[in-house]
C-alpha cells in the first residue's frame, strides 16, 4: 500500500488553483489562436485579440484571466493501493481549494442557495466544492480540477429525448441550447454534451467532457465524427466572440457517452449539454 500526506495533497491542490486561475491552458490558448486566426468578423476577431491579451497580462502578472473565478469541480480516480496519512482524502482536496482561492486572492463564488450568504461560518469553508470520486486499479491518485464558471453554467440544459430522436434530435436540442444562450456563456466556447446512463449521468458526464483538452480525438470514431458536425452546425448560429457576430462561436465540441457500450434504457436517451466559456480553466495532476 502506497502512502501519501495529507499535507502532500493540499499544496498540490493549492498550487494547481492559482496557476490555472492565471494561466490559460496550452490547449485553450492554441484554440483560441486558432480561432482568431479564421475569424471572418473583424469586430469578433478584435475581441479574440483581447481575450489573448487578457491572457498574456494574466500569466505575466499572475492576476486571474476573469473575475469570476467559479465554483471548484473535481473528478478524482483514487487508486485502490493508495492510503492517505494524516486525514482524509475529502479534507485535503476542501483545505487545498480554501488554501487556493485565499492565497491566490481569488473571489468566493459560493453562497447558500437561499440566504445568498457567504459559508464560512456555517460550515467552516468559503468554498466546499463539488467532488466526483471514482476507485480505479493502481497505487495513484490522479485529480481533474476545473473552475466553473456561473455565466456558462446558468445556460447549461439537460433533457430525456424519445429513443426515435436519434443523432438527429442530440443535434437540434445542442443547437437550441447554444443558439438560446447567446453571448451570455461568454464565447467561443467549448460544448460538453453527455449521451446515455440515465437523466442525471448524462448532466455527469457533460461536464466531464469538458475537461478533455481541444484538439483530442473522441475515442469513439462515430462520435468523433458527431462531434465535429455538431461543431460545424453550432458555427453556422453567427454569434461570435462574446456575442459579436461571427464565425467561432464554438471552439470544440466534446461528447462523453457511457460506458460499456453507450448504454442507455430502451424507452430513454438522455442528454444534457454543459457549456464551458472561453475562460475554461482545467487542469489535472497525479499524485
Ligand atoms: S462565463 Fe466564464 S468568462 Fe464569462 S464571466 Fe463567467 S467565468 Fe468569466
Amino acid at each position: 500500500m502506497r502512502v501519501v500526506k495529507y499535507d502532500d495533497i493540499v499544496k498540490a491542490i493549492k498550487d494547481m488553483i492559482i496557476y490555472s486561475a492565471t494561466h490559460l491552458s496550452p490547449d485553450m490558448k492554441k484554440a483560441l489562436e486558432e480561432a482568431y486566426k479564421n475569424e471572418k468578423s473583424e469586430v469578433s476577431k478584435a475581441v479574440l485579440k483581447q481575450l489573448l491579451d487578457n491572457a498574456k497580462i494574466a500569466e505575466t502578472e499572475w492576476k486571474p484571466l476573469c473575475q469570476d473565478t467559479g465554483l471548484a469541480i473535481y473528478f478524482v480516480k483514487v487508486g485502490e493501493d493508495v492510503k492517505v496519512e494524516g486525514g482524509t482524502l475529502k479534507d485535503a482536496i476542501y483545505e487545498g481549494t480554501e488554501q487556493g482561492y485565499k492565497e491566490g486572492y481569488l473571489r468566493a463564488s459560493t453562497c447558500d442557495c437561499f440566504t445568498r450568504a457567504n459559508l464560512k461560518d456555517k460550515v467552516g469553508y468559503n468554498l466546499p466544492p463539488v467532488i466526483y470520486f471514482d476507485i480505479v486499479p493502481g497505487d495513484k491518485i490522479e485529480i481533474e480540477y476545473a473552475a466553473k464558471g456561473g455565466g456558462s453554467e446558468n445556460v447549461s440544459r439537460a433533457t430525456v429525448l424519445a429513443p426515435a430522436q436519434g443523432k438527429k434530435g442530440i443535434l437540434e436540442f445542442v443547437k437550441k441550447v447554444v443558439s438560446d444562450a447567446g453571448p451570455n456563456p461568454c464565447p467561443p466556447l467549448v460544448v460538453g454534451v453527455g449521451i446515455g446512463g440515465s437523466f442525471d449521468y448524462a448532466a455527469v458526464m457533460s461536464k466531464h467532457a469538458l475537461f478533455r483538452d481541444i484538439g483530442s480525438k473522441n475515442p469513439d470514431p462515430e462520435m468523433a465524427e458527431f462531434e465535429e458536425e455538431i461543431k460545424n452546425e453550432l458555427n453556422k448560429l453567427g454569434i461570435g466572440a462574446m456575442g459579436m457576430g461571427g464565425t467561432e462561436t464554438v471552439l470544440a465540441v466534446h461528447i462523453e457517452t457511457f460506458q460499456p457500450g453507450r448504454m442507455c434504457h430502451i424507452a430513454s436517451l438522455p442528454v444534457a449539454v454543459n457549456i464551458q466559456c472561453h475562460s475554461s480553466r482545467h487542469s489535472h495532476i497525479t499524485i
